[in-house]
């Protein structure tokens, strides 16, 4: 099977990538061996949050140039500001033309989203039932939150979230009251704790009669409040519809909250880029994965999945965003780390003792969180120091940033898959033209 880019792995940074191809017209294949990160994240686009040295960040483009000093090779550094940019405001245009809303501040700065600690993150992009938190004064407009959960539900609980929201200066004056829904269906639920999860929550909710029965609790149980936060159980692709519906029939402003996996929000923007994927035509092979590749004078030439396993994959163009160790795309042996598929070489690796700081909760990134494959500017890997022209890398797999302690996860994925994307597509438009690179470089 012959395509013009074939990308390896179905996350946030494969997706972006496929997308992009796919919208140039590129025949895109996308080969997804299992869950993403999203469907363990909060579903909102983080940008930059801190720098590497710890600093907190307001304004994440003004950050730029600091971040270029503390971690040049970091990969926002590599592809540029414009270009990350360029990235995030074309993903924000593609999730609204699929129905999902991603808000950001006018003022250029980063807002907070709740966390169910009680504690507050900050980050770019939220969706429109995740409360933005104005970065500098979060209680802006709140004089009651109803923090609510249902009755039983294990992954969330409120009252550990007011006890550490309340404690925060600004929430002084704010009145922070905790409820639980009840509703049959969830008695019945709660027997086996393992069907009590938000995915399975979200399935009774699906039903407007029980949706109906849990408005009408949740009016009895909070009364008056200017925002009701609520753990996110409503739906996959059409929880904000469900959301809407519900802030109809009680009146209540209401907030979303990402809990315990799976996230719904998370797992809300996976069906929407796959959604948009599949509708331009794209290809996803999914569950399966690749094993291995050969490569040819430089480039790789053909790679093989465990369910292909005689039956090549070729393409002109080729990305590795097979993330991190969470996602098997790096993997720690006793005394190395490795990229299981190509062997890519990766950024140095301190010896095993330092792998970890030792204090868990250290403001230092843990170095394990950095380790990655080495890219050049074009974001080209290489095996025993010769670079692959024809394969990039992408997202989490990418070396010399922490996407927690950064707080930058999906903003490294979107600007680097994008990036990615647009030199697939400049150099299939200039095949198509015949036109040699070094002449196309003259004539500019
Ligand atoms: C628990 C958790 C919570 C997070 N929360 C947030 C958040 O709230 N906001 C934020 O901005 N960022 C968050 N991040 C960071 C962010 O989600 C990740 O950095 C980003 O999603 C990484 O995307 P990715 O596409 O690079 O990798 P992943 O999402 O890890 O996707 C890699 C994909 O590759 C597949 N794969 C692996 N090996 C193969 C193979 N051999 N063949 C085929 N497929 C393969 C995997 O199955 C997976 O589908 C979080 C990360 C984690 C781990």
């Amino acid at each position: 099977m012959k395509f013009d880019s074939l990308i390896i792995g179905g996350g946030v940074a494969g997706l972006s990538c496929a997308i992009r191809c796919a919208e140039a017209g590129l025949k895109t294949a996308v080969i997804a061996a299992g869950q993403s990160a999203l469907h363990f994240s909060s579903g909102s686009i983080d940008l930059l949050g801190r720098l590497p040295n710890g600093e907190l960040v307001t304004h994440p483009f003004e950050a730029f140039a600091a971040l270029e000093q503390q971690q040049p090779e970091h990969p926002y550094c590599k592809i540029g500001q414009s270009n990350v940019k360029t990235a995030l405001d074309w993903y924000q245009a593609m999730m609204a033309e699929c129905g999902v809303q991603l808000t950001a501040q006018d003022d250029d700065t980063n807002h907070l989203r709740l966390t169910p600690m009680g504690t507050f993150r900050a980050t770019w992009l939220s969706q429109q039932t995740v409360h933005p938190f104005p970065m500098f004064e979060p209680q802006q407009g709140l004089t009651r939150i109803a923090l609510v959960t249902l009755d039983g539900f294990r992954d969330f609980q409120p009252e550990l979230t007011a006890d550490n929201l309340s404690k925060i200066p600004q929430f002084a004056d704010v009145a922070i009251t905790t409820a639980a829904v009840e509703l049959p269906d969830f008695e019945i639920m709660q027997r086996n704790p393992c069907e009590f999860r938000s995915i399975d929550i979200s399935r009774v909710l699906r039903d407007e009669s029980k949706l109906h029965a849990f408005a009408k609790s949740l009016i009895q149980q909070v009364g008056q409040a200017d925002l009701v936060v609520l753990p996110s159980v409503f739906g996959n692709g059409d929880g904000a519809a469900t959301i809407k519906l519900l802030e109809g029939l009680t009146g209540f402003t209401i907030c979303e909250l990402p809990t315990m996996p799976p996230s719904l929000l998370g797992i809300r923007l996976e069906e929407a880029m796959k959604s948009r994927y599949k509708a331009l035509g794209g290809l996803i092979l999914a569950g399966d994965e690749v094993k291995r590749g050969e490569f040819k004078d430089g480039k790789l030439a053909r790679i093989y999945t465990r369910n292909h396993r005689d039956m090549p994959l070729v393409a002109d163009h080729f990305l590795i965003a097979t993330g991190s160790f969470f996602s098997h795309g790096m993997q720690a042996q006793r005394q190395a780390v490795i990229e299981p598929i190509f062997n890519l070489d990766l950024s140095t690796i301190p010896h095993r003792d330092n792998w970890y700081q030792h204090d868990f909760f250290s403001p230092q990134a843990h170095p394990f969180m950095k380790m990655g494959v080495k890219a050049n500017a074009s974001l080209q890997p290489s095996r025993q120091g010769q670079a692959i022209e024809n394969l990039y890398c992408a997202g989490a797999l990418l070396s010399h940033y922490d996407p927690v302690t950064e707080g930058c996860g999906s903003g490294v994925a979107i600007s680097t898959g994008h990036f990615v994307a647009e030199q697939m597509i400049a150099h299939h438009t200039r095949e198509i033209e015949n036109v040699p690179e070094q002449q196309e470089r003259t004539i500019a």
